[in-house]
């Protein structure tokens, strides 16, 4: 069996990194309670005063709500450690010119938020759709039937708008069940291949992991805290997906750290693609 994250961490890792990136579900918690060591890790972190983020594609929790979330899951967790897909629309809107558009936007994206606090304007209103300047995929409980055909005839008549996904995620885990829910990615994918079929390309721009500009929103947050450039090797992304952690961590210069805790098997991990390869492998954290 492998040893733990903590273990290494104790042993080297301290010397080795700057910074740790944790993904959440899967890696410090599931089904709405902490993963082994996760709590007493994290409070180790902060009495080092360690830097670390939670680094989530959770799009519809502000920091605010998602901290309450893990507090009563059993986390320890502080707002100021938490940095979301949703936090990097502010450098989207920024390098698009796209601050003060109006986007229509389905499902939610945190109170208060993310849209926002980027300083983009969003509306639900399909009646507003003539008016809006792209479509924002959020995520969350909301009418799925009005809210997606709304943007399917919207993009019938104006195939050019922009779609911005923030949590690219095609499904996720529901806290309270052991059932998975369909996620915004896999609703943008749906629109999309619905237009192919009428003959239209729609190509999403997508925020969150493994996309690069969840890790370039994280690396400038990162260089504005601590007050000087952060080396992409010296900062470990720890998660339990090869997908969205591990590739996207490789893809960014990372030291990618897999643990078993979630939805990679051992021999899944094993039989990964070179750009899904881990740099090291945890039995937890
Ligand atoms: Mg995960």
């Amino acid at each position: 069996m492998p040893e733990t994250f903590t273990q290494y961490f104790l042993r080297q890792g301290k010397d080795e990194f700057d910074l740790l990136l944790f993904d959440i579900d899967g890696t410090l918690s599931s089904g709405g309670r902490p993963l082994p060591g996760a709590r007493e890790l994290l409070e180790h972190l902060s009495e080092l005063a360690f830097p670390h983020l939670l680094l989530t594609n959770d799009s519809c929790n502000s920091h605010r709500e998602k901290a309450a979330l893990l507090h009563e899951c059993g986390l320890p967790v502080g707002e100021e450690h938490i940095f979301s897909c949703g936090d990097v629309l502010k450098l989207w809107a920024a390098r698009t010119n796209y601050q003060g558009e109006l986007l229509f936007q389905c499902g939610k994206l945190g109170d208060p938020s993310y849209a926002e606090l980027a300083g983009l304007r969003t509306t639900e209103d399909p009646a507003e759709l003539p008016r809006c300047a792209g479509i924002i995929f959020g995520e969350g409980d909301y009418d799925w039937q009005r809210q997606l055909e709304a943007v399917f005839n919207s993009y019938l008549r104006r195939p050019e708008l922009p779609m911005i996904v923030v949590n690219p995620d095609s499904y996720w885990p529901c806290s309270d069940s052991d059932a998975m829910g369909i996620g915004s990615g896999a609703q943008a994918r749906f629109i999309c291949t619905l237009l192919a079929e009428a003959g239209i390309t729609v190509t999403p721009c997508y925020i969150g992991k493994p996309y690069p500009l969840i890790y370039q929103g994280v690396e400038a947050e990162l260089e504005s805290r601590l007050g000087r450039p952060v080396l992409p090797h010296r900062i470990a992304m720890i998660g339990d997906s090869l997908y969205s952690d591990i590739q996207g961590a490789n893809a960014n210069g990372l030291r990618s750290c897999l643990v078993l805790t979630g939805i990679t098997t051992p021999r899944l991990a094993a039989e990964a693609p070179p750009e899904r390869k881990p740099d090291l492998i945890f039995s937890a954290v």
